[in-house]
């Protein structure tokens, strides 16, 4: 973490300096460039981002009277890990959080009619995949955290509760940066009940949950398969001798049904999702009158021979399920991308919904949000084409595509199907074969993002082929040069909207004619660079892309003061150094980043997106290609921080 950079400052340092101006109280702006509607995980995710940057005008509304308490998901994929590190708590939620460090598996004891019997056990997530672990913590703390983050950030963004959208109207005829979404509101607040506030907004991001009113408003809708399963799910302080309660379990009872045993935080909380029997067509879970009593008593039966008696139940709640997607996440009808700029959006489960069993509603809904905010910022602060956000949808609408898919197959694994009267039963061995092998992909460490102008063609990708293009950064360690410090090279990436461009240098370094020296040359002074195109006037060096360079020599072996000036670059208002772009592989843990992600030992650039996927991979010497990528939607500094209208 840096500070003092213009001048010092006492205090918390993840407190920052508040923007000059700053809306006050609760009263609703009239005009915002980004209206957020919904607080779950998806809108603060987003509301966060922005909060960074104070000449975005950001407001976001949600119809509850607070924030969330308890229930909802608690996954945490180790991906959504590496995420909530670039927002700076990922370490809270790892001190926090329960680790899923091994799952179990339980199935009918087929000498035991009626009892179940341990029949796996397998380490959670595979070694080397990511630097975090899989964990679980309360939804709403991960919305805690998010909201501290809004409160510090130099906005003091903080949620305008009891507000309602009513509906939306875009007037598509208006100019390209034009408030043009005009929004009704409806205020739920003691003395103001039922007043109808408007607003206008640039931007409209609907994070309104799976009856999104913003989804309403586009007249899009979700498709996919009605609800047909419904669960029971309960957080629960309980006694019982059942052997692995503190251990992810996967049970299988021959007549009972299923359970998913998710250990909480804390030490003694449990999850427990119960499988309720399947549903007749048209049928809704609601009519089912279920209690908790039902929900104990159904896993009292799968339990057996352990016994289970709950002490105190803190939330719980019976759904359906049905894996649902809409087909376009923005307002822009698929024939008219080429005339029309999308304004209105929706994220999370406003556009897919799936079943909780593999834990990823709340991490896909994150990030959809990390991927739409940098675009949005970008597009705000001038630095981006405004078309740049059409790539919103087409990403992340293919991720939930895969998703729903992966979802309806391990739904129909975990319980079995129904075909008219004929039920197939889940099969145990299947059933742990097939947790193995997705393993990556509930980590959400296997999205690869569809090509675009965004993802290069990988013809370089033989430089770095443990960083494949399309995918997330995936860190390893490295040794900060300047003071020794191991650390993950991964992490010096923030959710501040900036690309970061990992140089790995030849054998000969940034020696003076070394192709890393002529990098550095061509990005620091040639007109054509795109550091100098597309980074403000006034701005720090680095405030668009944030040049690295990871070497190849152990850091006593390289001298700081012979860098090239890029890599000790001047910022803020007293003309500081930053000295804290250069790394070495972490020689002593015999952990070596070249070998650790296959970079070629002739160096390459690794472009990576403010959202942590790769962009890009090219030959250090390859400088027009990268000018040019960023030239596909980047607009140069002459035309950068206009105004918002
Ligand atoms: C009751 C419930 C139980 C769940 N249980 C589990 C679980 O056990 N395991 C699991 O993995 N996932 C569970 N989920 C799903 C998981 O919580 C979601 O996948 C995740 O929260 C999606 O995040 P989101 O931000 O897209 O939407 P949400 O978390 O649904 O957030 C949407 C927010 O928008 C607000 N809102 C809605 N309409 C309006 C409006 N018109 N105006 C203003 N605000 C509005 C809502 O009040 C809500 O706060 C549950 C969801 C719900 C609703």
């Amino acid at each position: 973490m840096q500070f003092h950079l213009n001048g010092y400052r006492t205090g918390d340092p993840a407190v920052a300096e508040p923007a000059a101006e700053l809306g006050g109280g609760d009263a609703l702006p009239e005009t915002v460039d980004v209206l957020i509607v919904g607080c779950g995980p998806a809108g603060l995710a987003l509301a966060a981002q922005l909060s960074a940057f104070p000449e975005i005008r950001t407001a976001i509304v949600e119809q509850k009277s607070g924030p969330l308490l308890r229930g909802q998901a608690d996954g945490i994929a180790c991906r959504t890990m590496e995420m909530f590190e670039a927002y700076g708590f990922a370490e809270k939620v790892l001190k926090e959080a329960c680790w899923v460090n091994e799952t179990s598996f339980w199935k009918p004891d087929e000498t035991r009619p009626g009892s179940i019997v341990r029949s796996g056990r397998i380490q959670d997530t595979e070694d080397g995949l990511s630097e975090f672990p899989h964990v679980i913590l309360n939804q709403a703390r991960v919305h805690d955290f998010f909201l501290e983050v809004m409160r510090n950030a130099p906005t003091r963004l903080v949620p305008h509760y009891d507000r309602r959208l009513v509906d939306l109207t875009i007037d598509t005829e208006a100019p390209a940066g034009a408030a043009a979404v005009d929004v009704r509101l409806e205020r739920a607040d003691a003395g103001h009940e039922g007043e109808i506030e408007t607003l206008k907004a640039r931007y409209v991001v609907g994070c309104d949950g799976a009856r999104s009113a913003v989804r309403g408003s586009l007249g899009r809708e979700l498709h996919g398969d009605s609800a047909n399963a419904a669960w029971g799910v309960m957080d629960v302080l309980a006694v019982t001798d059942f052997p692995d309660i503190r251990m992810k379990a996967l049970i299988q009872s021959e007549q009972e049904g299923s359970i998913v045993l998710i250990p909480r935080e804390g030490g003694y909380l449990v999850r427990l999702y119960v499988e309720l029997d399947k549903l007749n067509a048209g049928e809704r879970v609601r009519n089912r009158n279920i209690t908790v009593e039902d929900l104990i008593a159904a896993v009292q039966r799968i339990f057996s021979p352990y016994s289970f008696s709950a002490k105190e139940v803190a939330w719980w709640s019976v759904y359906e399920i049905g894996q649902r997607l809409t087909d376009k996440f923005d307002d822009v009808p698929e024939d008219a991308t080429e005339t029309r700029l999308p304004r209105v959006f929706i994220a999370g489960d406003a556009c897919h919904t799936h079943s909780p069993k593999a834990g990823q509603g709340m991490n896909v809904s994150m990030q959809d949000a990390f991927n739409l905010g940098w675009k949005l910022a970008a597009v705000i602060r001038g630095l981006a084409e405004p078309a740049l956000l059409h790539s919103y949808s087409a990403e992340r609408q293919a991720v939930a595509k895969e998703l729903i898919d992966f979802d309806r197959e391990w739904a129909e694994i975990l319980s079995g199907t129904k075909k008219g009267s004929e039920i197939r039963k889940p099969d145990p061995k299947v059933t742990q074969d097939y947790f193995v092998r997705h393993g990556r992909y509930t980590a959400g460490t296997a999205t690869r993002l569809p090509a675009s102008v965004l993802s290069a063609a990988d013809g370089f990708q033989h430089l770095a082929r443990g960083l494949p293009i399309g995918m997330r950064f995936h860190s390893a360690p490295v040794i900060r040069v300047a003071d020794a410090k191991p650390m993950q090279l991964g992490h010096v990436a923030a959710a501040d909207g900036r690309w970061r461009l990992y140089a790995f240098a030849g054998p000969d370094g940034a020696a003076p004619g070394s192709r890393l020296a002529a990098l550095c040359a061509f990005l620091a002074g040639d007109p054509a660079s795109p550091v100098r195109r597309h980074t403000p006037a006034g701005a720090d060096i680095d405030a668009v892309i944030d040049l690295r360079a990871v070497f190849q020599q152990g850091h006593r072996d390289l001298a700081v003061d012979a860098m090239p000036q890029l890599l000790k670059p001047v910022k803020g208002r007293y003309g500081l150094v930053d000295y804290e772009k250069m790394f070495s592989p972490d020689l002593k843990a015999g952990q070596d980043i070249f070998d650790l992600r296959s970079i070629d030992r002739e160096g390459c650039m690794v472009l990576v997106r403010p959202d942590q996927y790769v962009a890009s991979i090219l030959p250090l010497d390859a400088h027009g290609a990268l000018a040019d990528y960023f030239a596909g939607f980047m607009i140069a500094r002459s035309k950068a921080l206009a105004p918002a209208e």
